[in-house]
Order: C-alpha cells, then structure tokens, then sequence
C-alpha cells in the first residue's frame, strides 16, 4: 500500500475531498473510490465518481489499474439509487478540446430525467 502522500496530489481539488480538506457531498465510499455530487448538477442526479488515487485522467496509464473499482462503484452506486434499471449516462472529459477541468480521473454519472439525445 502506498503511503498518502504518494498517491495524492497536494495541489489537486478532488485530493483535497478525498482528504475532507474541502467539504463534499458523499454518497458512497469504500477502499480504492469516492463518489460524491456535482456541485453544479447538469442533471437531477449528477454524481463523480473517483479513484482515490490521483490519476490525471483517462489518458494516464495508471487509469487501467483503477477502472476495475470504478465500474464496480457505478454499479453498486447506481444500484443504491434506484437508477440501475431506469438508465443513466456516463462521461468523461479529457484533455482541453473535451472541457476536462480537474485533472484526475473522474466519471460523470448523469440521471434522474430522460436526457437530451447527444
Ligand atoms: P470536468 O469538466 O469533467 O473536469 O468536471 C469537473 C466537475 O467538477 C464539474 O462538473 C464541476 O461542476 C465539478 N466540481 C468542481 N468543483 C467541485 C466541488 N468542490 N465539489 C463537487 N464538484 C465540483
Ligand atoms: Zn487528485
């Protein structure tokens, strides 16, 4: 196991949640994920989910390792929210041109509503 400060970023937003340094609205946590609210909702239900690793984003190699535990968290996640079965999107911003804006990895879970088509 990596000790904390190998595997944070200091100066990175979601580090600083995964530390409770800033204050977040938790939904669900375990060892390797958080998963928290946006706080400005695209949908009824938007929720970002993380490792709590800092990874930069889908494009940092170290990514693979930490996609097994995410995918699980979504699905334990949107089980919990009653959102499995009705449906939900999920997106990833990445780099300038997709709009990422926190540099580490993280998945927008968007639901609650029928959402617009892409
Ligand atoms: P992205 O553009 O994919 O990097 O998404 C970053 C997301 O983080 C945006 O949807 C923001 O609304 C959200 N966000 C920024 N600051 C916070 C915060 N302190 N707590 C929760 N969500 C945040
Ligand atoms: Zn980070």
């Amino acid at each position: 196991m990596l000790e904390e400060d190998e595997m944070l970023d200091q100066d990175c937003l979601f580090c600083k949640i995964i530390q409770k340094k800033i204050p977040a609205e938790l939904v669900f946590e375990d060892d390797q994920t958080l998963v928290f609210k946006d706080i400005y909702p695209k949908a009824s239900i938007h929720l970002l989910v993380i490792p709590k690793k800092h990874v930069s984003g889908v494009t940092d190699p170290h990514s693979l390792v930490e996609i097994n535990a995410i995918w699980s968290t979504i699905n334990k996640v949107t089980e919990k929210l009653a959102i499995k079965d009705k449906g939900f999107r999920l997106v990833i911003n990445s780099g300038h041109d997709g709009r990422q804006e926190v540099n580490h990895l993280h998945f927008h879970i968007l639901a609650g509503e029928r959402l617009k088509v892409l």
